[in-house]
């Protein structure tokens, strides 16, 4: 019975990973979807496919020393974590913050395995970090930790093994200073990190990517469901690069944008968010400072509610773009009852599977993270093809790539539930496509 199955593989992960509850959250939430296509492939079973695909192939942990402005040695820890490598090389950010330890690292990886899967092109999945927090450091502390973190993780990357990126703070300033020195330790300008600026191999339009495509997921959900976004309601978490990108885009396409987040609470501007209210996120993100307090002072009429979430306020579509378990229980109960159809995912893992259960279970379509916010990872796929055949690609060219791979993603998303007789359940066709692509390849693989 493959009920049994799934649960069986359930407790092999909680059993060898204890004490790593979102990587245990993670695997729960792809494998239960998978239950239908383990009942269909029997083959999966006894190739021991599930087993393999919950364990890392290799995990690099290193000591990461450097010296703060004071003369004071300081020490954190760094992390590469490559999952699977069945698509291609090892592709995923790297996030620096203090919350990243080993189980936050692997949800991550594992997590980019069906993302990158999804996309179509041929990237494998990891991730990487450090519990090093980027928020009031000086630049000169940023590039000295950056390099050091680099004296070590040079060594297991490169453009056929792994290729890191920016994630939760890590952006255009650290990626430069980790480019520069794998650059002069290998003694090679090549495609091993992306997220650069374009001015030396960067890809035009990589900044805004992952938002533009959170929010072309977001239309193909509507227009899926015979509504439009122009006009909507939208509120958002968050005000980094990806909140960036979505606000962006959502004014572009006509939705109206009332609410976005920082740790310090909540910004509603019934006015709408737009033009040079978000240019101001870039501002308030370089400020180091990490508030949103500072918007509500700048632009009069606007609320700050401090200590609060976003989710109480009314909208049609919500887009966490913040961090892991933004949305929970009592969040997911507010949104139901603001009579919303929609939630996108634009963070990675940005709702409790509990929130999650509750808000499909009251009939809220919900576009999973692995694919709405796959438009970040292809786009550095393309940086990278971009610089290994040493050319430039306009931003149209860009956009055109972009926008095809997130409507392909949805639409193969609601395919793969189709088949299985699930309906729109984009959460689980989701898990099913992008499995599906890593399972073939890894039958095909042999057992390594
Ligand atoms: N950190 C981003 C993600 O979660 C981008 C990864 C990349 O570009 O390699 O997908």
């Amino acid at each position: 019975m493959s009920k049994n199955l799934a649960e069986k593989y359930i407790e092999i992960v909680k059993e060898r990973n204890p004490g790593e509850p979102e990587f245990q959250q993670a695997v729960e939430e792809v494998i239960r979807s998978l239950e239908p296509v383990l009942e269909k492939h029997p083959e999966f079973e006894k190739a021991g496919l599930i087993e393999r695909l919950i364990e890392p192939e290799r995990a690099v942990q290193f000591r990461v020393a450097w010296v703060d402005d004071s003369g004071q040695v300081q020490v954190n820890r760094g992390y590469r974590y490559q999952f699977n490598s069945a698509l291609g090389p090892y592709k995923g950010g790297v996030r620096f913050d203090p919350s990243v330890n080993p189980s936050v690292m692997k949800f991550l990886a594992f997590e980019q395995i069906f993302k990158n899967a999804l996309t179509g092109l041929p990237i494998g999945g990891g991730k990487g970090g450090a519990d090093f927090n980027p928020m009031g450091k000086s630049d000169g502390e940023v590039m000295r930790f950056c390099q050091a973190f680099m004296n070590e993780l040079y060594r297991h990357i490169g453009p056929y093994t792994d290729s890191p990126a920016g994630d939760l703070g890590v952006g255009p300033r650290e990626i430069g200073y980790m480019f520069g020195q794998y650059k002069k330790l290998v003694n090679r300008f090549d495609e091993a990190i992306t997220g650069k600026q374009i001015v030396y191999g960067g890809l035009n339009g990589r900044a805004e990517a992952t938002g533009f495509g959170i929010v072309y997921f977001a239309n193909c959900m509507l227009e899926a469901n015979g509504e439009k976004l122009a006009g909507k309601r939208v509120v958002i978490s968050g005000f980094g690069n990806v909140a960036w990108g979505t606000a962006l885009k959502l004014e572009e396409l006509g939705a109206k944008l009332v609410a976005f987040s920082g740790p310090d609470g909540y910004i509603l501007d019934e006015a709408g968010i737009t033009g040079e209210k978000i240019d101001y996120f870039l501002e308030l993100r370089n400020s180091g400072k990490n508030i949103c307090q500072p918007y509500a002072d700048k632009f009069p009429g606007s609320v700050f509610v401090p200590g609060k979430k976003p989710w109480e306020v009314e909208a049609d579509l919500y887009i966490p773009c913040a961090m892991q378990n933004d949305i929970r229980l009592e969040d997911a109960k507010n949104i139901v009852a603001s009579g919303a159809k929609f939630v996108c995912e634009g963070a990675n893992m940005p709702t409790t599977n509990e929130a999650l259960d509750y808000l499909m279970q009251n009939g809220v379509i919900v576009g999973p993270c692995k694919a709405a916010n796959a438009g970040g990872v292809a786009c550095s796929c393309i940086e990278m093809g971009q610089n290994a055949g040493h050319t430039v690609f306009s931003p149209e060219q860009v956009h055109a790539q972009l926008k095809t791979i997130m409507v392909n993603i949805h639409d193969s998303a609601a395919k793969a539930a189709q088949e299985y007789g699930l309906g729109y359940n984009l959460v689980a066709g989701a898990n099913i496509a992008g499995f599906m692509k890593v399972a073939q390849a890894m039958m095909a693989q042999g057992v390594v």
